[in-house]
């Protein structure tokens, strides 16, 4: 991918990613702006909008407390860096063989509470995203969120979004489409939803930050723009497809 101006030397090793500039970043998101006039444009939620590592940083502090670990009762956003808890473990200080006997424990004690709607607070925004959204609708685009969160977080995360600035999804326009039971597959889900708003045409931009997903919105819509947020990934081995643009955040 050509980025002219991009920060990063050097491609992800995984995804492929070289995001642009600050300076190709802003025209992109310019540009998506002006264009936005009753134009959908989909956001995925975690990742993309929203940063979650304040949310499993406060998680971890809880688990210190149960696991007796003090060590882990220091954990601040910055120990999450990926979605990796042992990684956020070792980052702490904690030895491998200490994590060994807890990753089990804690992936019980993270799982209830990360995807609950009570631990939606912690949420804070990717840098940009509250004044880009709301600038996409002031535009007269219409805005879509289009998450992997299941319908048991709905109302967490509509108060989330509403307290950091977001459009509502209490506005008639804006909608927010969750996933209808948690077990039910991620990938399977959104590309059933991207089927809906294919057969509804009037895509603008997509913006999610898994390679899977972004992937999927540049198949199914070749003529509409699909951009990669460079945040973090789930890890898995897949590589972003030419043509997708990825970019940092959405400071413009
Ligand atoms: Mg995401």
């Amino acid at each position: 991918m050509n980025a002219p101006d991009s920060p990063a030397s050097l491609p992800d090793p995984i995804t492929g990613a070289l995001p642009l500039g600050p300076a190709s970043a802003k025209a992109l998101l310019l540009n998506v702006i002006e264009q936005s006039l009753h134009r959908l444009v989909v956001f995925d939620l975690d990742s993309t909008l929203l940063n979650n590592r304040p949310r499993s940083a406060a998680i971890m502090r809880e688990f210190a407390v149960q696991v007796n670990q003090p060590m882990l009762a220091m954990a601040t956003p910055e120990h999450f860096p990926t979605w990796s808890a042992r990684n956020s473990m070792a980052l702490l200080g904690m030895a491998d063989t200490a994590i060994d006997q807890i990753l089990d424990e804690h992936l019980d004690f993270w799982t209830p509470r990360f995807f609950s709607s009570l631990y939606c607070q912690h949420d804070v925004t990717i840098a940009g995203a509250v004044k880009f959204v709301t600038a996409i609708q002031a535009a007269g685009g219409i805005v879509h969120y289009l998450t992997g969160r299941d319908e048991n977080m709905r109302e967490g995360t509509q108060a989330s979004l509403e307290s950091l600035g977001f459009p509502s999804p209490a506005h008639s326009d804006v909608r927010l489409i969750m996933k209808p039971v948690a077990s039910d597959s991620d990938d399977a889900y959104k590309r059933n939803e991207l089927q809906k708003i294919s057969i509804a045409g009037n895509l603008l931009a997509a913006f999610d930050n898994e390679p899977t997903h972004i992937n999927n919105y540049r198949s199914v819509f070749p003529d509409s723009l699909s951009v990669h947020l460079d945040t973090d990934h789930s890890m898995r081995e897949v590589r972003l497809l030419d043509g997708i643009i990825s970019i940092k955040d959405f400071d413009h």
